[in-house]
């Protein structure tokens, strides 16, 4: 079932709706038009625990500086100085961050309206919403039409499906910047939840997120978390890539990556020891900045009246790795004028 709601109206005059998602278990995930984002994803327990973060109110979500539950681009995590060659040519992007590029720079595609385009009822409640970035949006070259099919099914997943082509040689990463408490999103730090991820190599980064270009096995230190472990027991270990991000926020490079994106892998297990509750993440993307909400603040006031803080949510966030327009050796990101960008991503609830 779906259900669509006014959620709020836009400086500028346009309307954001809320589409819900409801599967025939009674989990539900509510996506809004603005960011393509999800706000809630509640589950089908006797409290009906909703697993993400998020705001009640559209004012709130335009003064978010976390990106809580949005979709990314038109490049997730960061551009060195916002600067990159294509073909010899060079581009400067908006730079948000340190002097470097985040997130797509200041108005990224998750302060945009999406447009629905389509929905659907079966086989699972469907949603496809679309975004056209201009040429020299944020200063990246093409105009790119993207679109990202939302889907949630019996099994209990979030299906995510990104497509997108450009009239120009672009480059595009997007990602999903949930924070997820499998707690609940009112029921403060995670730290003792737990988290896998399937990755034998990390990308290690200055102070300011960049990475050196290194790619290094976690064999033997503080980021091999091929095991589940508690984050706050990850996050304390003595580790100088770990104090300089008070905790992870840090890209893995996920095992088994294959170029086509045709079929999404396990990457990431998390659980929420008191009820067992599991999060799977199986993505096609290379690799995934996780990050534990180092820098989560108190303000907007979360759903609910609940003020958020540090270490209240985790981010699985799909993706390339970090500055990869200006490292060789990284999986390229690069889409060519006429290429036909695909990539997928999903959560699933296990109870
Ligand atoms: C980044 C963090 C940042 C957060 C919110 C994550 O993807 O790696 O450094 O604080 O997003 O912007």
């Amino acid at each position: 079932m779906l259900k669509t709601t006014t959620f709020g109206t836009m400086p500028d005059g346009q309307k954001v709706e809320a589409i819900t998602l409801v599967n025939s278990n009674g989990m539900q995930v509510t996506l809004l038009t603005l960011g393509a984002t999800i706000q809630k994803w509640c589950l089908a327990d006797a409290n009906h625990t909703d697993i993400v973060l998020g705001f009640d109110s559209l004012e709130d979500y335009l003064n978010d500086t976390a990106y809580l539950g949005r979709t990314v681009g038109r490049y997730a995590n960061r551009i060195a100085k916002g600067r990159f060659k294509l073909e010899g040519q060079p581009y400067q992007v908006s730079v948000n961050l340190q002097g470097n590029a985040l997130h797509g720079g200041s108005q990224g595609f998750h302060n945009r309206v999406w447009r629905v385009i389509d929905t659907q009822q079966s086989p699972s409640p469907a949603v496809t919403l679309q975004l056209i970035s201009e040429d020299g949006d944020q200063g990246f070259p093409g105009t790119l039409t993207v679109t990202v099919q939302v889907s949630l099914d019996d099994t209990d997943t979030l299906n995510i499906e990104y497509r997108a082509s450009s009239d120009k040689d672009t480059v595009f990463n997007p990602t999903q910047h949930s924070y997820f408490n499998l707690a609940g999103h009112d029921s403060g730090e995670v730290l003792n939840q737990h988290l896998q991820v399937l990755a034998s190599h990390y990308t290690p980064a200055d102070e300011s997120g960049i990475p050196s270009g290194e790619i290094r096995a976690v064999h033997g230190n503080a980021f091999d978390l091929t095991q589940l472990r508690p984050i706050g027991e990850i996050n304390q270990q003595d580790d100088p890539q770990l104090r300089q991000t008070q905790g992870l926020d840090h890209n893995f490079c996920l095992d088994g990556f294959d170029e086509s994106q045709t079929q999404s892998r396990l990457v990431a297990v998390a659980m929420e020891p008191v009820s067992g509750r599991k999060l799977l993440t199986r993505t096609s993307m290379p690799g995934a900045q996780i990050y534990t909400g180092n820098f989560l603040g108190a303000t907007p006031v979360g759903k609910k009246g609940v003020r958020y803080g540090a270490y209240h949510g985790f981010c699985i966030e799909s993706q390339f790795y970090p500055d990869s327009p200006n490292q060789p050796t990284f999986p390229s990101t690069m889409l060519r004028k006429g290429e036909h960008f695909h990539s997928l991503t999903s959560y699933q609830v296990v109870e």
